[in-house]
This record gives C-alpha cells, sequence and structure tokens, in this order.
C-alpha cells in the first residue's frame, strides 16, 4: 500500500500518518508536497464492472485523496447484495465501468478539509443514502427522499460530478452510489460515515449499512406490523431475513418464509420464521391456507421481482398491507386487481432504504445487535476475500447462502 506522486517519490501510507493521527500534515509531509507538487494518489484493490453480464475484474486503481468535506475510508467489511447484481445485469441502470458495493464499514485513514463530523482512526458505517438536511424533502422529514443526495445515486459519482478513481490508463472509474465499497479504499463525503458503537465488528457494520436497515425499517418504520399479526415474506436473502428479523421485534405471531430453495427453510426459521414455503405455482394458496383461509395481514417482496409484486395483493386478507422492498427493475409495471384495492381495501406500497432516519436508525440497530436482540451475525452464511467476488456473487444467486461477506 503506497501513495504515489507525480515525480519518483513513493511514500508509505504509515509513515505519512505517523505524527498527526487527524490527518493535518507534519513538516515532513509540507516540505515534500511544496518541492515536488504532489498530488497523494493511493493505490487500491476493486472490482470493477465493464461489461454487463461479464465477471468483475480485479483491478489496480488509483485513488485520489479526499477533497474538502470527504475522508478515505479503509474497507473492514463488505456485504454482497442483490442490489448490487442488479447493476451487473442492467436491471438497474448506471453508466460503466463502475466500481460496485454500497454495503461496506470501515476505518477513516485520512480526512479532507472541514469534515467535523468523523476523526481519523473511527469505526464507520457507510451510509449508501445520506441526507443534507436542507433540502424540501429533508426539511418535511422526509430523510429517505432526500433530493440532494439522490443525485448520487443513478450517477455513480460523487456531487461535483466527478470520480475519485481512476484505472490503469488514465481512464475515469465510476463509484457506485458515490460510494463503491467493493474494494480496499474509498473516498467519500463525510456525510456519508456514521460512526459505529466501538465493538460492533464490521461485517454487522456493513449490513446495517443496507440489509439491516432496509429490512427491520421496512417492518418497523413502513409497515408498523402488529403484535400477533401474520406475515408473509417473499424471498430469503439478506433483506427477506432481515424483515423477518424486524417482524418478531414487532411481535408478528405468523411468519411465512417463502423462497424457491429449500436450503433457506432451516435459515429463515433460525431467523424466526414459523412456517416456510418452497415457491412454486401454487404458493399463494399455501400462504391463504396457513392463514386460515383469509390471507396474511402483511405481504413483503424482498427480492423486486414484478411477478412476486404481482402476489402481494393476492396473499392477503382484506385491509391488508403489501409493500415492496426489493429494487424492482428499471421502467417495469404492476398489474393489480382493481377488486383487492377497491373492495377489499388492500394497500399496496414501497419502502426505500427501510424508510429509514438513518442518523437514528444505524446505531439504534448496532446497538440492538451489542445487545442480543437482533441477531444480524445469522444473515452471515460465508465470509470471502475479495479476489473470490465473482464466486461470491455466483453463490448469492444460486440462492445457496443468506449474506456472503468480503473481509479484510
Ligand atoms: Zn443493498
Ligand atoms: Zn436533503
Amino acid at each position: 500500500m503506497v501513495f504515489s506522486s507525480y515525480g519518483t517519490i513513493v511514500f508509505p501510507l504509515d509513515k505519512w500518518f505517523d505524527t498527526f493521527h487527524d490527518g493535518s500534515e507534519n513538516t515532513h509531509q509540507r516540505i515534500i508536497k511544496n518541492k515536488y507538487q504532489i498530488r497523494n494518489i493511493l493505490k487500491i484493490t476493486a472490482a470493477v464492472l465493464r461489461e454487463l453480464n461479464q465477471p468483475l475484474e480485479i483491478e489496480e486503481l488509483e485513488l485520489a485523496e479526499p477533497k474538502a468535506n470527504e475522508v478515505l475510508v479503509k474497507i473492514d467489511a463488505f456485504g454482497i447484495c442483490h442490489s448490487d447484481y442488479h447493476v451487473v445485469t442492467g436491471l438497474a441502470k448506471q453508466e460503466l465501468p463502475v466500481v460496485l458495493g454500497h454495503e461496506g464499514a470501515g476505518t477513516v485513514i485520512q480526512i479532507g478539509e472541514g469534515v467535523t463530523n468523523v476523526k481519523f482512526g473511527q469505526n464507520v458505517l457507510l451510509n449508501w443514502f445520506p441526507y443534507c438536511k436542507q433540502c424540501p424533502q429533508c426539511t418535511a422529514g422526509n430523510t429517505n427522499h432526500c433530493k440532494t443526495y439522490m443525485k448520487m445515486l443513478g450517477q455513480g459519482k460523487m456531487l461535483d460530478g466527478t470520480t475519485r478513481l481512476t484505472d490503469a490508463n488514465n481512464k475515469p472509474v465510476l463509484q457506485l452510489s458515490g460510494l463503491a465499497c467493493w474494494a480496499t479504499h474509498v473516498v467519500v463525503p463525510d456525510i456519508i460515515c456514521t460512526k459505529m458503537p466501538e465493538s460492533t465488528p464490521p461485517e454487522i457494520a456493513a449490513l446495517i449499512g443496507c440489509a439491516v436497515t432496509t429490512g427491520v425499517g421496512a417492518v418497523l418504520n413502513q409497515a408498523s406490523v402488529h403484535k400477533g399479526s401474520s406475515v408473509v415474506v417473499y424471498g430469503s436473502g439478506g433483506v427477506g431475513l432481515s424483515i423477518i428479523m424486524g417482524c418478531v421485534q414487532a411481535g408478528a405471531e405468523k411468519i411465512i418464509a417463502v423462497d424457491r430453495t429449500e436450503t433457506k427453510e432451516m435459515i429463515a426459521r433460525n431467523m424466526g420464521a414459523t412456517h416456510f414455503v418452497k415457491a412454486g405455482g401454487d404458493t399463494v394458496r399455501v400462504v391463504k391456507d396457513l392463514t386460515e383461509g383469509l390471507g396474511a395481514d402483511y405481504a413483503f417482496d424482498a427480492v423486486g421481482s414484478i411477478e412476486i409484486a404481482e402476489m402481494l395483493l393476492p396473499s392477503l386478507r382484506e385491509r391488508g398491507l403489501a409493500l415492496l422492498v426489493g429494487v424492482p427493475p428499471a421502467d417495469s409495471r404492476l398489474q393489480v386487481d382493481a377488486t383487492d384495492v377497491f373492495r377489499q381495501e388492500k394497500k399496496l406500497t414501497g419502502t426505500i432504504y427501510g424508510s429509514a432516519d438513518t442518523a437514528v436508525d444505524f446505531e439504534k440497530y448496532a446497538k440492538m445487535y451489542l445487545s442480543g436482540s437482533l441477531p444480524v451475525d445469522k444473515l452471515i452464511s460465508k465470509h470471502y476475500k475479495i479476489e473470490e467476488i465473482n464466486e461470491a456473487c455466483r453463490d448469492m444467486l444460486n440462492g445457496e447462502i443468506a449474506r456472503g461477506v468480503v473481509t479484510f
């Protein structure tokens, strides 16, 4: 791990920080900078998507140093989320080449000018959808619809419209959600860093950064699942299992997990599912049979599939609530039976990022994990090295694992 420069200087990272751990320059650094006009570049390893539906390339990239209000974070763990894979298949639109990854945690190792909310050496969770507190949505309290940071989501660039990554041919490489944590290091806006309680393991913080907040938040913030209710959850991946965790928290009595893979039964039951249904042609009928012929009070699509989304309303009893939690394909359309909506008063809505107030919820879920009430560790089936990223994606697609995590 080295910094290289415009000239011939290569500066070990440890040496760079040996005097002032708050990120300020020591005298030696200032002399070198003035003499050689160094632009600090960190060589990093990252998983790059260059072509749709092709394996990710593990490449050495150059990462520019943080600008004002940005920080450099050494990634300690990241999760493999299905939403990243939607970019690989083109279901989510994103210019290429891009470094994927939006579920990560790490250690702050350099801070840019004006950064006040995090310090050198802090363990942080990376928030893929922070909020500005100033736009109309933020001031109205709808922080998970922040207009300012919504721009970063689809662009793959920082707010200034540039990227901090370049490849071996000196060409820019985009950063998914302005984040790009399928890498050894990231430079990100300081606002996306949330300090975690010190004893939080990095892989737990990473999962709270997407799957847990999305799933548990969908249950507690958006659905407000009530005690003693019945719930059906389609999909038992990281988000679906987090929904199940949330339903346990909410005191749901009947939690029906549905998945196409039988091996998920044990995992789903271990998270708190009371019933398991292998997805097939008559899934809705089986769900009805398990709910006294009425249907469930709540139905969640954790996959982001139109086929599943159209099964949600038929799975509900009168006045039930259906939620789209997984990311649906871009430009897709849903067909619903008008009778379900009108006569039976069923409701359909969605939830992005668990409708969370991330300034509060991340820390809340970390504390719930540390106190033993939210078993986030049970979500993790397998650990990988970054070089095994394509294998990790394959395992996720095969449906054999809950969540795979890469640790360093
Ligand atoms: Zn995700
Ligand atoms: Zn905002």
